[in-house]
């Protein structure tokens, strides 16, 4: 494990196991209670600094990104309508489910959704992003982005995109989960966006932590209401040893070396590509995140891989979402333009900083190994993973 996630895990068990002498409800006046403030307000401070927010006021912590983005994408929505208007979005084919199955339910309620395609490396064209709010001009508008794809690492031009969406007049909601510490230099700071999403476990935080960027003076409706928590931007008990945590893990991204982890992937990709016939990485084309990697092996299935390097001892993931123990073709790959089994077939691999190169050459040993395995087996046509070029 990384040091700045051990270092906010240990403080994380450390405020649970002593949560009475140490932090009380931070909405209550006595003592404890005023230490769960304090520490609460410290994890404002210090995430402000590492994502470049230059009012930590204007952080609204969650329990997950997803509820950030929930609370980003209908709080603009309910915002509307209780003005009369319509809500318009526009958003991208590859973001996360929070996004888009939000957005589904919306449309269901109203509202107008356009959603932009991205081209065979995942990368997005600013042009039709233009277009689009040419059409919309005028209309309550909310551009909805990530920063980084979580299954590809493809990064976005985001700060780019909300600088369109003001041109337009329209607001922009980043969905930022994957972009702190894997994305060299990322910082909001002097950026033009309006909301921001945050997972304090990509980071090295606990589970369970979120953070929500709220700039002045953007009207939401709250997701949650109940109390006057968080400047009534979200209702309920803080989880304050999590907030803490968060804080330390946002704290410690500076002390990260992304230029190793970095070498590190481009490493693997080689060795990948080198040993193991029929690879193919996925936007190997476009900009990148550091620590991401999603590979396709010609007539390799997913689930026949993953199972094989399970029994070696790697927990790694497809791309996509499981269900019942069923890899669902990834809405990213599909998106991208490959057909359903390779878009099932995918092996996204994610490098931590305490990565070694040690470690990155062993795996790739076993990967060769259990790629030969599979390949041995006798399979039927049907099955076989066609990977379209690309
Ligand atoms: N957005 C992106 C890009 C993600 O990768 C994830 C989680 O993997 C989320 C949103 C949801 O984050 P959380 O797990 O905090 O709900």
């Amino acid at each position: 494990m990384e040091q700045g996630a051990q270092g906010a895990l240990l403080l994380y068990s450390s405020t649970l196991s002593d949560s009475h002498s140490n932090f009380g409800n931070a909405s209550s006046i006595h003592a404890a209670g005023r230490k769960g403030k304090a520490a609460i307000e410290d994890a404002r401070e210090l995430i402000a600094a590492a994502f470049g927010i230059e009012e930590p006021e204007d952080i609204c912590f969650t329990a997950s990104a997803t509820e950030s983005i929930n609370t980003a994408l209908k709080g603009f929505f309910f915002q509307q309508q209780k003005l009369g208007l319509r809500a318009h979005f526009i958003t991208t084919e590859v973001e996360h489910e929070a996004t888009l199955d939000t957005l589904r339910f919306l449309a269901e309620l109203g509202a107008a959704v356009a959603i932009m395609p991205v081209n065979s490396q995942g990368e997005l064209d600013l042009g039709i992003l233009e277009g689009l709010l040419k059409e919309v001009k005028g209309e309550p508008t909310l551009v909805s982005m990530m920063a980084a794809n979580n299954e590809t690492g493809v990064i976005f031009p985001w700060a780019e995109a909300a600088a369109i969406a003001k041109k337009y007049g329209a607001l922009f909601h980043l969905d930022a989960v994957q972009a702190p510490g894997k994305l060299p230099g990322f910082t909001l700071a002097g950026a033009p966006v309006d909301l921001a999403s945050f997972s304090a476990h990509k980071i090295g935080g606990a589970k369970g932590v979120g953070a929500l960027l709220i700039r002045r003076g953007v009207k939401l409706i709250p997701l949650l209401h109940g109390g006057a928590h968080e400047r009534s931007r979200r209702a309920g008990t803080m989880n304050v040893a999590g907030i803490a945590a968060f804080g330390a893990a946002a704290a410690a991204l500076a002390k990260k070396d992304l230029n190793e982890t970095d070498r590190l992937r481009k490493l693997l990709e080689e060795l990948v590509v080198a040993g193991v016939p029929g690879a193919q990485i996925q936007g190997s084309k476009a900009k990148r995140l550091v620590n991401t990697s999603n590979f396709l092996f010609a007539d390799v299935r997913g689930e026949s891989l993953l199972m094989g390097l399970d029994l070696e001892g790697y927990a790694l993931s497809s791309g996509s979402a499981c269900n019942s123990g069923t890899i669902l073709p990834s809405h990213v790959l599909l998106a991208m333009g490959f057909d359903k089994l390779a878009a099932q077939s995918a092996l996204r691999v994610s490098l931590g900083s305490g990565n070694t190169e040690e470690e990155i050459r062993g795996f790739v040993l076993v990967l060769m190994r259990v790629v030969e395995r599979i390949r041995a087996q006798p399979q039927r046509a049907s099955l076989r993973t066609g990977i379209p070029a690309h």
